[in-house]
């Protein structure tokens, strides 16, 4: 079954494929701006036992090792 594809950022039907998902350039960029602002993120809210973990790895003292004297 083929779905009509529609424009994530103006639910336009999208006509021209090389700029899929978005109907096009323009959409495109508005979407990467919006990624860009983190306006997304609120979406979906981070575990925060996931951001421990990450920051956890972010400071790892090992992970430092590898700078040269
Ligand atoms: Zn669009």
């Amino acid at each position: 079954m083929v779905r009509p594809v529609t424009c994530p950022i103006c639910h336009k039907p999208v006509q021209a494929s090389k700029t899929l998902p978005f109907c096009s350039e323009r959409c495109r960029t508005i979407d990467f701006f919006r990624w860009n602002d983190g306006r997304y993120a609120i979406v979906e809210p981070l575990d925060p036992n996931r951001i421990e973990e990450e920051l956890l790895k972010a400071s790892d003292p090992e992970a430092e090792e590898y700078t040269e004297e």
